[in-house]
Protein backbone atom coordinates (compact mmCIF):
# COMPACT_ATOMS: atom_id res chain seq x y z
CA UNK A 1 0.00 0.00 0.00
CA UNK A 2 1.87 3.49 -1.06
CA UNK A 3 0.37 6.69 0.28
CA UNK A 4 1.78 9.76 -0.90
CA UNK A 5 -1.54 11.54 -2.63
CA UNK A 6 -4.67 13.41 -1.09
CA UNK A 7 -5.04 15.81 1.66
CA UNK A 8 -2.75 14.73 5.21
CA UNK A 9 -4.65 12.77 8.17
CA UNK A 10 -3.10 12.47 11.37
CA UNK A 11 -4.16 9.43 12.86
CA UNK A 12 -3.85 8.99 17.00
CA UNK A 13 -3.85 5.97 18.61
CA UNK A 14 -4.11 5.69 21.95
CA UNK A 15 -3.10 2.81 24.85
CA UNK A 16 -5.88 0.43 24.10
CA UNK A 17 -5.41 0.37 20.56
CA UNK A 18 -2.38 -0.52 20.67
CA UNK A 19 -2.44 -2.79 23.74
CA UNK A 20 -1.55 -6.46 21.86
CA UNK A 21 -0.17 -7.78 18.99
CA UNK A 22 -3.55 -8.52 18.01
CA UNK A 23 -4.85 -4.31 18.46
CA UNK A 24 -1.34 -3.45 16.69
CA UNK A 25 -2.55 -5.33 13.65
CA UNK A 26 -5.81 -3.65 13.61
CA UNK A 27 -3.99 0.27 14.11
CA UNK A 28 -1.57 -1.29 11.05
CA UNK A 29 -4.82 -2.06 8.99
CA UNK A 30 -6.67 0.91 9.54
CA UNK A 31 -3.63 3.19 8.65
CA UNK A 32 -3.64 1.12 5.73
CA UNK A 33 -7.03 1.74 4.41
CA UNK A 34 -7.04 5.84 5.20
CA UNK A 35 -8.17 7.75 2.91
CA UNK A 36 -5.63 10.25 2.99
CA UNK A 37 -2.00 10.44 3.42
CA UNK A 38 -1.55 9.22 7.07
CA UNK A 39 0.80 10.56 9.89
CA UNK A 40 0.53 8.31 13.01
CA UNK A 41 0.78 9.12 16.45
CA UNK A 42 1.25 7.16 18.99
CA UNK A 43 0.02 6.21 22.85
CA UNK A 44 2.32 3.93 24.86
CA UNK A 45 0.89 0.37 24.97
CA UNK A 46 -2.33 0.31 27.43
CA UNK A 47 -1.10 0.67 31.11
CA UNK A 48 2.77 1.28 30.92
CA UNK A 49 2.62 4.46 31.49
CA UNK A 50 1.10 4.18 34.91
CA UNK A 51 4.19 1.22 35.35
CA UNK A 52 6.63 3.44 34.50
CA UNK A 53 5.23 6.06 36.87
CA UNK A 54 5.69 3.56 39.34
CA UNK A 55 9.07 2.24 38.59
CA UNK A 56 9.77 5.85 39.03
CA UNK A 57 8.47 6.30 42.42
CA UNK A 58 10.13 2.67 43.68
CA UNK A 59 13.43 4.14 42.31
CA UNK A 60 12.98 7.34 43.75
CA UNK A 61 12.81 5.67 47.03
CA UNK A 62 15.74 3.61 46.29
CA UNK A 63 13.97 0.19 46.02
CA UNK A 64 16.36 -1.06 43.40
CA UNK A 65 14.74 -4.66 43.20
CA UNK A 66 11.56 -3.31 42.88
CA UNK A 67 12.61 -0.66 39.80
CA UNK A 68 14.43 -3.11 38.63
CA UNK A 69 11.65 -6.41 38.47
CA UNK A 70 9.52 -3.48 36.45
CA UNK A 71 11.67 -2.57 33.87
CA UNK A 72 12.40 -6.32 33.20
CA UNK A 73 8.64 -7.12 32.84
CA UNK A 74 7.99 -3.67 30.62
CA UNK A 75 11.11 -5.02 28.43
CA UNK A 76 10.03 -8.68 28.36
CA UNK A 77 6.03 -7.05 27.61
CA UNK A 78 6.92 -5.35 24.49
CA UNK A 79 9.43 -8.28 23.61
CA UNK A 80 6.19 -10.40 23.82
CA UNK A 81 4.18 -8.47 21.52
CA UNK A 82 7.01 -8.52 19.02
CA UNK A 83 7.16 -11.77 18.54
CA UNK A 84 3.85 -12.34 18.55
CA UNK A 85 3.59 -9.75 15.46
CA UNK A 86 6.63 -11.20 13.91
CA UNK A 87 7.50 -14.59 14.60
CA UNK A 88 11.10 -14.99 14.19
CA UNK A 89 11.73 -12.94 11.39
CA UNK A 90 14.21 -10.15 10.94
CA UNK A 91 11.84 -7.58 11.69
CA UNK A 92 12.21 -9.21 14.53
CA UNK A 93 15.53 -9.05 15.54
CA UNK A 94 16.24 -5.66 14.00
CA UNK A 95 13.08 -3.92 16.31
CA UNK A 96 14.11 -6.55 19.25
CA UNK A 97 17.59 -4.78 19.58
CA UNK A 98 16.24 -1.41 19.61
CA UNK A 99 13.56 -2.58 21.93
CA UNK A 100 16.70 -3.90 24.02
CA UNK A 101 18.67 -0.56 23.57
CA UNK A 102 15.76 1.89 24.62
CA UNK A 103 15.25 -0.23 27.75
CA UNK A 104 19.46 -0.43 28.74
CA UNK A 105 19.41 3.44 28.26
CA UNK A 106 16.61 3.96 30.85
CA UNK A 107 18.36 1.46 32.82
CA UNK A 108 21.46 2.97 32.84
CA UNK A 109 20.47 5.94 33.74
CA UNK A 110 18.34 5.32 36.69
CA UNK A 111 21.06 3.36 37.95
CA UNK A 112 23.39 6.59 37.47
CA UNK A 113 20.89 8.79 39.45
CA UNK A 114 20.98 6.45 41.98
CA UNK A 115 24.33 6.29 42.52
CA UNK A 116 24.80 9.93 42.54
CA UNK A 117 21.39 11.36 43.35
CA UNK A 118 22.88 14.72 44.64
CA UNK A 119 23.57 17.03 41.81
CA UNK A 120 20.59 19.90 42.74
CA UNK A 121 17.59 19.66 44.71
CA UNK A 122 15.50 17.19 42.94
CA UNK A 123 17.08 18.14 39.19
CA UNK A 124 18.01 14.76 38.53
CA UNK A 125 14.86 12.95 39.34
CA UNK A 126 13.05 15.58 37.66
CA UNK A 127 15.16 14.95 34.62
CA UNK A 128 15.30 10.89 34.09
CA UNK A 129 11.50 10.69 35.67
CA UNK A 130 10.64 12.13 31.90
CA UNK A 131 13.06 9.97 30.47
CA UNK A 132 11.42 6.85 31.86
CA UNK A 133 7.67 7.92 31.42
CA UNK A 134 8.68 8.83 27.44
CA UNK A 135 9.95 5.21 27.58
CA UNK A 136 6.06 3.84 26.76
CA UNK A 137 5.95 5.90 23.77
CA UNK A 138 9.38 4.71 22.76
CA UNK A 139 9.09 1.22 22.79
CA UNK A 140 4.99 1.30 21.48
CA UNK A 141 6.60 3.24 18.10
CA UNK A 142 8.95 0.21 17.55
CA UNK A 143 5.96 -1.61 17.59
CA UNK A 144 3.73 0.22 15.41
CA UNK A 145 6.22 0.91 12.85
CA UNK A 146 7.14 -3.13 12.30
CA UNK A 147 3.05 -3.64 12.88
CA UNK A 148 2.73 -1.41 9.61
CA UNK A 149 5.66 -2.45 7.52
CA UNK A 150 3.96 -6.24 7.85
CA UNK A 151 0.94 -4.48 6.63
CA UNK A 152 3.05 -3.40 3.51
CA UNK A 153 2.45 0.28 4.45
CA UNK A 154 5.99 2.39 4.05
CA UNK A 155 6.21 3.55 7.72
CA UNK A 156 9.38 5.39 9.37
CA UNK A 157 9.66 6.38 12.88
CA UNK A 158 10.60 9.83 13.86
CA UNK A 159 11.36 10.88 17.20
CA UNK A 160 9.43 13.46 18.30
CA UNK A 161 12.39 14.70 20.14
CA UNK A 162 13.03 16.09 17.05
CA UNK A 163 9.89 17.60 16.11
CA UNK A 164 7.78 18.90 19.35
CA UNK A 165 10.14 21.38 20.87
CA UNK A 166 9.35 22.53 24.53
CA UNK A 167 10.03 24.99 27.59
CA UNK A 168 10.60 23.28 30.75
CA UNK A 169 8.05 24.96 33.42
CA UNK A 170 7.89 23.59 36.95
CA UNK A 171 8.51 20.06 36.15
CA UNK A 172 6.21 20.13 33.10
CA UNK A 173 6.99 20.00 29.39
CA UNK A 174 5.05 23.29 27.56
CA UNK A 175 4.74 23.53 23.89
CA UNK A 176 6.32 25.97 22.07
CA UNK A 177 3.30 26.52 19.39
CA UNK A 178 5.14 28.14 16.46
CA UNK A 179 8.89 26.12 16.86
CA UNK A 180 6.91 23.14 17.01
CA UNK A 181 4.96 23.67 13.72
CA UNK A 182 8.00 24.64 11.78
CA UNK A 183 9.83 21.88 13.07
CA UNK A 184 7.08 19.32 12.65
CA UNK A 185 6.63 20.83 8.86
CA UNK A 186 10.25 20.06 8.22
CA UNK A 187 10.63 16.89 9.47
CA UNK A 188 7.33 15.34 8.21
CA UNK A 189 6.40 17.05 5.22
CA UNK A 190 9.54 15.82 2.92
CA UNK A 191 8.00 11.63 3.89
CA UNK A 192 4.71 12.56 3.52
CA UNK A 193 5.46 13.91 0.06
CA UNK A 194 7.66 11.07 -0.51
CA UNK A 195 4.50 8.49 0.27
CA UNK A 196 6.35 7.31 3.45
CA UNK A 197 4.41 7.51 6.97
CA UNK A 198 5.74 9.14 9.88
CA UNK A 199 5.05 7.23 13.23
CA UNK A 200 5.40 9.87 16.06
CA UNK A 201 6.01 9.49 19.79
CA UNK A 202 2.64 11.13 21.46
CA UNK A 203 3.48 13.05 24.73
CA UNK A 204 6.65 13.96 25.06
CA UNK A 205 9.01 16.90 23.60
CA UNK A 206 12.41 17.88 24.07
CA UNK A 207 14.07 21.17 25.47
CA UNK A 208 16.31 23.50 23.07
CA UNK A 209 18.97 21.59 25.23
CA UNK A 210 18.29 18.36 24.86
CA UNK A 211 16.34 17.01 27.65
CA UNK A 212 13.57 14.97 27.34
CA UNK A 213 10.18 16.77 27.98
CA UNK A 214 6.44 15.16 28.60
CA UNK A 215 3.08 16.86 28.27
CA UNK A 216 1.46 15.68 30.88
CA UNK A 217 -1.18 12.53 31.09
CA UNK A 218 -3.61 11.78 27.65
CA UNK A 219 -1.11 14.05 26.34
CA UNK A 220 -0.42 12.01 23.02
CA UNK A 221 -4.27 13.69 21.59
CA UNK A 222 -1.99 17.29 22.22
CA UNK A 223 0.53 16.04 20.18
CA UNK A 224 -1.69 14.41 17.48
CA UNK A 225 -3.39 18.10 17.66
CA UNK A 226 -0.75 20.29 17.48
CA UNK A 227 0.96 18.11 14.32
CA UNK A 228 -2.36 18.12 12.21
CA UNK A 229 -2.12 22.62 13.12
CA UNK A 230 1.09 22.07 11.42
CA UNK A 231 0.57 20.04 8.58
CA UNK A 232 -2.85 21.62 7.89
CA UNK A 233 -4.98 18.74 8.15
CA UNK A 234 -8.62 19.41 8.09
CA UNK A 235 -8.82 16.34 10.42
CA UNK A 236 -7.41 14.43 13.27
CA UNK A 237 -8.26 10.98 14.34
CA UNK A 238 -8.14 10.21 17.28
CA UNK A 239 -8.66 6.08 17.89
CA UNK A 240 -9.97 5.09 21.50
CA UNK A 241 -11.61 2.10 22.91
CA UNK A 242 -15.17 4.23 23.10
CA UNK A 243 -17.42 5.30 20.34
CA UNK A 244 -16.88 8.83 20.42
CA UNK A 245 -17.71 11.71 23.21
CA UNK A 246 -20.43 10.68 25.13
CA UNK A 247 -23.16 12.85 27.85
CA UNK A 248 -20.94 10.89 30.58
CA UNK A 249 -18.23 8.65 30.76
CA UNK A 250 -19.48 5.30 29.18
CA UNK A 251 -17.77 3.28 31.76
CA UNK A 252 -19.93 4.88 34.93
CA UNK A 253 -23.25 5.68 33.41
CA UNK A 254 -24.61 3.12 31.32
CA UNK A 255 -27.50 5.11 29.90
CA UNK A 256 -24.89 7.48 28.31
CA UNK A 257 -25.54 8.66 24.69
CA UNK A 258 -23.25 9.43 21.65
CA UNK A 259 -22.62 12.76 21.20
CA UNK A 260 -22.12 12.66 17.13
CA UNK A 261 -21.10 16.22 16.68
CA UNK A 262 -19.64 18.87 19.24
CA UNK A 263 -17.87 22.75 19.33
CA UNK A 264 -15.00 23.13 20.76
CA UNK A 265 -15.98 25.36 23.39
CA UNK A 266 -18.25 22.09 24.60
CA UNK A 267 -15.43 20.26 24.03
CA UNK A 268 -13.00 22.26 25.69
CA UNK A 269 -15.05 22.45 29.19
CA UNK A 270 -15.69 18.76 29.21
CA UNK A 271 -12.64 17.52 28.44
CA UNK A 272 -11.00 20.25 31.07
CA UNK A 273 -13.53 19.16 33.66
CA UNK A 274 -12.75 15.18 33.47
CA UNK A 275 -14.26 13.90 30.17
CA UNK A 276 -10.18 11.99 29.35
CA UNK A 277 -11.59 10.45 26.08
CA UNK A 278 -9.67 13.65 24.56
CA UNK A 279 -7.13 16.06 26.27
CA UNK A 280 -7.87 19.93 26.94
CA UNK A 281 -5.10 21.14 25.09
CA UNK A 282 -5.65 19.14 21.80
CA UNK A 283 -9.03 20.74 21.87
CA UNK A 284 -7.93 24.26 22.15
CA UNK A 285 -5.11 23.72 19.67
CA UNK A 286 -7.09 21.99 17.36
CA UNK A 287 -9.91 24.69 17.23
CA UNK A 288 -7.06 27.98 17.29
CA UNK A 289 -6.12 26.57 13.69
CA UNK A 290 -9.69 24.80 12.57
CA UNK A 291 -8.24 21.53 12.40
CA UNK A 292 -11.59 19.10 12.98
CA UNK A 293 -11.38 16.38 15.73
CA UNK A 294 -13.13 13.19 15.05
CA UNK A 295 -13.21 10.27 18.17
CA UNK A 296 -13.41 6.72 16.85
CA UNK A 297 -13.54 3.59 18.05
CA UNK A 298 -10.31 1.46 16.96
CA UNK A 299 -12.63 -1.44 18.25
CA UNK A 300 -15.54 -0.67 16.06
CA UNK A 301 -14.24 1.15 12.98
CA UNK A 302 -16.98 1.41 10.98
CA UNK A 303 -19.11 3.66 13.14
CA UNK A 304 -19.14 7.43 12.96
CA UNK A 305 -17.74 8.88 16.30
CA UNK A 306 -17.57 12.38 17.61
CA UNK A 307 -16.91 15.27 14.93
CA UNK A 308 -15.55 18.27 16.94
CA UNK A 309 -15.44 20.74 14.48
CA UNK A 310 -14.12 24.27 14.26
CA UNK A 311 -16.96 25.50 12.79
CA UNK A 312 -19.51 24.38 14.49
CA UNK A 313 -22.03 27.38 15.80
CA UNK A 314 -25.44 26.54 16.17
CA UNK A 315 -27.33 23.05 15.76
CA UNK A 316 -28.82 21.30 18.99
CA UNK A 317 -27.48 22.02 22.34
CA UNK A 318 -25.18 19.58 23.95
CA UNK A 319 -25.11 18.13 27.84
CA UNK A 320 -23.43 15.93 28.98
CA UNK A 321 -21.65 15.65 32.78
CA UNK A 322 -17.92 15.35 33.40
CA UNK A 323 -15.89 14.25 36.48
CA UNK A 324 -12.38 14.73 37.58
CA UNK A 325 -11.14 13.30 41.04
CA UNK A 326 -7.76 13.64 42.77
CA UNK A 327 -8.90 17.12 43.34
CA UNK A 328 -7.72 19.21 46.27
CA UNK A 329 -9.48 22.20 48.14
CA UNK A 330 -8.01 24.87 49.72
CA UNK A 331 -9.53 27.15 52.26
CA UNK A 332 -8.22 30.57 52.80
CA UNK A 333 -9.72 32.94 55.53
CA UNK A 334 -7.88 36.27 56.06
CA UNK A 335 -6.94 37.12 59.64
CA UNK A 336 -8.79 39.77 61.05
CA UNK A 337 -6.12 43.03 60.81
CA UNK A 338 -5.51 41.44 57.28
CA UNK A 339 -8.09 43.20 55.51
CA UNK A 340 -9.83 42.52 52.66
CA UNK A 341 -8.72 45.29 50.64
CA UNK A 342 -6.28 43.32 48.13
CA UNK A 343 -6.29 39.62 50.18
CA UNK A 344 -7.72 38.06 46.74
CA UNK A 345 -4.72 39.73 45.17
CA UNK A 346 -1.80 38.40 47.62
CA UNK A 347 -3.50 35.08 47.32
CA UNK A 348 -3.67 34.69 43.85
CA UNK A 349 0.25 36.23 43.31
CA UNK A 350 1.56 33.21 45.36
CA UNK A 351 -0.28 30.88 43.13
CA UNK A 352 1.39 32.29 40.01
CA UNK A 353 4.58 32.53 41.79
CA UNK A 354 3.83 28.71 42.04
CA UNK A 355 2.90 28.70 38.04
CA UNK A 356 0.16 26.48 40.25
CA UNK A 357 -3.15 26.61 38.08
CA UNK A 358 -6.41 27.25 39.88
CA UNK A 359 -9.37 25.25 38.95
CA UNK A 360 -12.32 26.23 40.68
CA UNK A 361 -12.47 29.42 43.11
CA UNK A 362 -15.40 30.82 45.11
CA UNK A 363 -14.86 33.58 47.22
CA UNK A 364 -16.34 35.32 50.03
CA UNK A 365 -15.64 39.03 51.51
CA UNK A 366 -12.95 37.29 54.05
CA UNK A 367 -12.37 33.87 52.91
CA UNK A 368 -11.55 32.04 48.95
CA UNK A 369 -11.81 28.66 48.24
CA UNK A 370 -10.30 26.93 45.69
CA UNK A 371 -8.92 23.32 44.05
CA UNK A 372 -5.94 22.67 42.50
CA UNK A 373 -5.89 19.28 40.90
CA UNK A 374 -2.19 18.44 41.47
CA UNK A 375 -0.36 18.17 44.30
CA UNK A 376 3.52 18.81 43.31
CA UNK A 377 3.78 22.42 44.86
CA UNK A 378 0.73 22.12 47.29
CA UNK A 379 3.51 22.19 50.80
CA UNK A 380 5.39 25.24 49.37
CA UNK A 381 1.60 27.17 48.29
CA UNK A 382 0.25 26.32 51.45
CA UNK A 383 3.36 27.33 53.56
CA UNK A 384 3.22 30.97 51.73
CA UNK A 385 -0.68 31.39 52.00
CA UNK A 386 -0.24 30.48 55.79
CA UNK A 387 1.75 33.59 56.08
CA UNK A 388 -1.39 35.89 54.61
CA UNK A 389 -4.08 34.02 56.38
CA UNK A 390 -5.38 31.04 57.71
CA UNK A 391 -5.24 28.09 55.19
CA UNK A 392 -7.01 24.50 55.32
CA UNK A 393 -6.25 21.74 53.17
CA UNK A 394 -8.79 19.08 52.40
CA UNK A 395 -7.95 15.94 49.77
CA UNK A 396 -9.86 13.32 48.15
CA UNK A 397 -12.10 15.50 46.35
CA UNK A 398 -13.67 15.65 43.07
CA UNK A 399 -15.50 18.15 41.02
CA UNK A 400 -18.38 17.10 38.85
CA UNK A 401 -19.27 19.54 36.59
CA UNK A 402 -22.50 20.30 34.45
CA UNK A 403 -21.66 21.34 30.52
CA UNK A 404 -24.36 22.39 27.99
CA UNK A 405 -24.73 25.89 26.00
CA UNK A 406 -26.97 28.27 27.53
CA UNK A 407 -27.04 25.84 30.23
CA UNK A 408 -27.97 28.30 33.13
CA UNK A 409 -30.61 30.70 30.85
CA UNK A 410 -32.71 27.53 31.02
CA UNK A 411 -35.61 27.93 33.69
CA UNK A 412 -35.95 25.74 36.16
CA UNK A 413 -32.00 24.07 35.47
CA UNK A 414 -30.35 24.97 39.01
CA UNK A 415 -33.66 23.77 40.67
CA UNK A 416 -33.02 20.37 39.02
CA UNK A 417 -29.02 20.17 39.85
CA UNK A 418 -30.00 21.15 43.35
CA UNK A 419 -32.65 18.81 44.27
CA UNK A 420 -30.41 16.06 42.85
CA UNK A 421 -27.44 17.09 45.22
CA UNK A 422 -29.09 18.13 48.03
CA UNK A 423 -28.60 15.05 50.27
CA UNK A 424 -24.49 15.00 48.99
CA UNK A 425 -22.15 17.57 50.84
CA UNK A 426 -21.03 20.23 48.52
CA UNK A 427 -17.91 21.88 49.49
CA UNK A 428 -17.91 24.76 46.61
CA UNK A 429 -19.93 25.58 43.78
CA UNK A 430 -18.57 27.54 41.09
CA UNK A 431 -19.69 29.08 38.00
CA UNK A 432 -17.66 30.84 35.63
CA UNK A 433 -19.28 31.03 31.95
CA UNK A 434 -22.74 30.40 30.80
CA UNK A 435 -21.67 26.76 29.37
CA UNK A 436 -20.88 24.80 32.58
CA UNK A 437 -21.54 24.73 36.71
CA UNK A 438 -19.25 22.82 38.70
CA UNK A 439 -19.53 21.32 42.04
CA UNK A 440 -17.25 19.65 44.30
CA UNK A 441 -17.92 16.76 45.92
CA UNK A 442 -16.02 13.55 47.98
CA UNK A 443 -14.31 11.71 45.51
CA UNK A 444 -16.34 8.89 46.32
CA UNK A 445 -19.29 10.04 45.90
CA UNK A 446 -18.57 11.35 42.78
CA UNK A 447 -19.99 8.53 39.99
CA UNK A 448 -23.42 8.24 42.26
CA UNK A 449 -23.61 12.49 41.25
CA UNK A 450 -22.74 11.59 38.16
CA UNK A 451 -25.08 9.27 37.38
CA UNK A 452 -27.94 11.30 39.25
CA UNK A 453 -27.08 14.35 37.58
CA UNK A 454 -27.10 12.23 34.30
CA UNK A 455 -30.15 10.56 34.80
CA UNK A 456 -32.49 13.69 35.90
CA UNK A 457 -30.96 16.19 33.56
CA UNK A 458 -30.09 14.17 30.31
CA UNK A 459 -32.32 10.96 30.72
CA UNK A 460 -35.48 12.95 31.57
CA UNK A 461 -35.05 14.98 28.40
CA UNK A 462 -35.50 18.65 28.35
CA UNK A 463 -32.89 20.01 26.58
CA UNK A 464 -33.59 19.42 23.07
P1 LIG B 1 -6.86 6.45 25.03
O1 LIG B 1 -5.93 5.52 25.72
O2 LIG B 1 -7.40 5.91 23.75
O3 LIG B 1 -6.31 7.84 24.92
P2 LIG B 1 -8.42 7.27 27.33
O4 LIG B 1 -8.51 6.23 28.39
O5 LIG B 1 -7.49 8.40 27.50
O6 LIG B 1 -8.15 6.51 25.95
O7 LIG B 1 -9.87 7.87 27.03
C1 LIG B 1 -10.96 6.99 26.73
C2 LIG B 1 -11.81 6.81 27.96
O8 LIG B 1 -12.36 8.06 28.36
C3 LIG B 1 -12.99 5.92 27.78
O9 LIG B 1 -12.66 4.57 27.92
C4 LIG B 1 -13.96 6.43 28.86
O10 LIG B 1 -13.97 5.59 29.99
C5 LIG B 1 -13.40 7.78 29.27
N1 LIG B 1 -14.38 8.87 29.24
C6 LIG B 1 -14.54 9.79 30.22
N2 LIG B 1 -15.53 10.63 29.93
C7 LIG B 1 -16.02 10.27 28.71
C8 LIG B 1 -17.06 10.77 27.87
N3 LIG B 1 -17.80 11.83 28.21
N4 LIG B 1 -17.28 10.13 26.69
C9 LIG B 1 -16.53 9.07 26.33
N5 LIG B 1 -15.55 8.54 27.10
C10 LIG B 1 -15.29 9.13 28.27
N1 LIG C 1 0.89 7.44 27.55
C1 LIG C 1 0.47 8.72 28.13
C2 LIG C 1 -0.55 8.48 29.21
O1 LIG C 1 -0.89 7.35 29.50
C3 LIG C 1 -0.02 9.66 27.10
C4 LIG C 1 -1.30 9.25 26.41
O2 LIG C 1 -1.67 8.07 26.45
O3 LIG C 1 -1.92 10.10 25.79
O4 LIG C 1 -0.98 9.43 29.82
MG1 LIG D 1 -6.19 9.48 26.25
Amino acid sequence: MTHGSGQVRVYKFGGTSVGSAERMRGAARLVAGCPGTPVVVVSAVAGVTDRLEALRTLAEKGNEEGWRGELEAIRALHLEILADLTGEGSDASEAGARIEEQVGEIRTRLERVQDDPGEGSGGPWETVGHQVAALGEDLSTILLETALRQEGVGALRIDAREVVRTDWQNGRGIPRDEETYRRARAALTPLVEAGTVPVLQGYIGATEDGRTTTLGRGGSDFTAAMVGAALGAPEVTIWTDVDGIHTSDPRIVPGARLLPELGFEEAVELAYFGARVIHPAAAKHAAARNVSLRIRNSFAPDREGTLIRADRREGPSVAAIAHRGGVVLIKVRSRPLFMAHGFLARVFEVLSRHHVPVDLVATSHTSTGFTLDREEELDAVVGDLQELAEVTVRRGMATVTVVGSGLLGRPGTTGRIFRVLEDRSVHLISQASDMSVSFLVDEDEAPEAVRRLHEELIEQGGWE
